[in-house]
């Protein structure tokens, strides 16, 4: 038996919000999902709704907040380039002011608090796989700057509010991570060659397609969430989250025309500024201490991945 605690999910309407909030309104608490609806959509979490152990506040988290709570998730930031790039200061506000508030919520309440940082804090990494020991090398004044000088910053106060306040503190480094719910027009590599691939439209490979990422899917991801928070107090992290297996971008775009049986063909585009060349986790750390990997293969992942956007693409028809 769970005892039952109050969790604030911040970004709670996202699409890893929406499964994290899902999980633990399963697992019997007392959820409050917070939101400012930027990239989220009520949609994500209406099946929740009529849970009396759910909430949904509309709020943005770079105003004070003051609620009691036993547990926080940091996830509020848009987090695909085209939406982070959209109002670049505010997004450093979020990551920035976000954590400053959130942080200063847990020091009141004395909560346990996790954020939600990410490979990028690697930038573009010169170190392969990547470790957590690893400082990385991330161009301070490009595009992509305001999401992951913000994303740095946030783990610098993260790591200065447990020195200074005794905070109990959870850094997980998020690797791309997939699944249902993810934002159809956000411009993300899965989402899109999957929404093009149905639609018969061209597959855009930006650069080559010779780029490598590696795709977690969502519940691998939320288990880890969980189990970190639920980790000694001792545990800090920063302990990467992701699945090391690593695909090019190419190889992608041939799995998820052929999942579909899609006719698309591919077409080349332009290279986003700092695209990262290459990026797979090493998660020995998150093996050890939280005994945890992830359990299902890219081929697995995507046809849940798929099938929820079939069905949008009819709902939307
Ligand atoms: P998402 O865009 O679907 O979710 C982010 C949520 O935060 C949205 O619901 C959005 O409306 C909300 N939000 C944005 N700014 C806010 C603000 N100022 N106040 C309140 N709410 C705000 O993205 P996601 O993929 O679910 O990402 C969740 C978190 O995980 C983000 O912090 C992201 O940086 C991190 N992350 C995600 C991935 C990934 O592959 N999905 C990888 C690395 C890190
Ligand atoms: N804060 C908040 N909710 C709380 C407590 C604090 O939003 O329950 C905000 C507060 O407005 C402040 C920030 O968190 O701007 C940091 O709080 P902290 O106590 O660390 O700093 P201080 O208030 O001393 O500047
Ligand atoms: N990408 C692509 N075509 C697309 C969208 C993305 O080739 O339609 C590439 C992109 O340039 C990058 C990789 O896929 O090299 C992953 O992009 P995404 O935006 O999903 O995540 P991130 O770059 O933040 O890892």
């Amino acid at each position: 038996m769970h005892l039952r605690k109050r969790v604030l999910v911040t970004g709670g309407a996202g699409f890893l919000g929406s499964h994290l909030c899902e999980r633990l309104l399963n697992e019997g608490h007392d959820v409050i999902c917070l939101d400012n609806f930027f990239t989220g959509v009520k949609d994500n979490v209406v099946h929740l709704m009529d849970n009396p152990n759910f909430e949904v506040l509309r709020h943005d988290v770079t105003f004070p907040l003051y609620v009691e709570v036993d547990e926080i998730y940091n996830l509020a930031c848009p987090a695909s380039p085209i939406h982070y790039q959209h109002d670049p200061v505010q997004t450093t506000k979020t990551s920035v002011h976000g954590a400053i508030n959130m942080l200063g919520l847990a020091k009141r309440t004395r909560a346990r608090i996790m954020q939600a940082s990410t490979s990028e804090v690697y930038g573009d990494p010169e170190i392969h796989p990547q470790t957590e020991d690893y400082w990385g090398r991330v161009n301070p004044i490009g595009f992509r700057s305001c999401y992951d000088e913000g994303k740095r910053c946030a783990e610098t106060l993260f790591f200065d509010y447990r020195r200074q306040h005794d905070l109990v503190i959870k850094v997980a480094r998020i690797f791309n991570t997939y699944g249902p719910r993810m934002h159809p027009n956000d411009g993300r590599v899965v989402s899109n060659f999957i929404v093009q691939a149905l639609a018969g439209e061209p597959i855009t490979i930006y650069g080559d397609g010779t780029q490598t990422r590696s795709f977690c899917y969502v519940d691998d991801m939320i288990e880890g969430f969980v189990r970190l928070m639920g980790s000694g107090d001792e545990f800090t992290g920063p302990v990467n989250l992701g699945n090391p297996g690593e695909f090019t971008i190419l190889e992608l775009a041939e799995k998820v025309i052929e999942m579909t049986g899609s006719k698309s063909e591919l077409v080349f585009k332009e290279l986003p500024h700092d695209d990262p060349r290459q990026r797979k986790p090493d998660i020995g750390l998150a093996k050890r201490e939280l005994g945890w990997g992830p359990l299902k293969k890219l081929e697995e992942g995507l046809i849940p991945t798929i099938a929820y956007f079939e069905k949008l693409a009819k709902v939307i028809r």
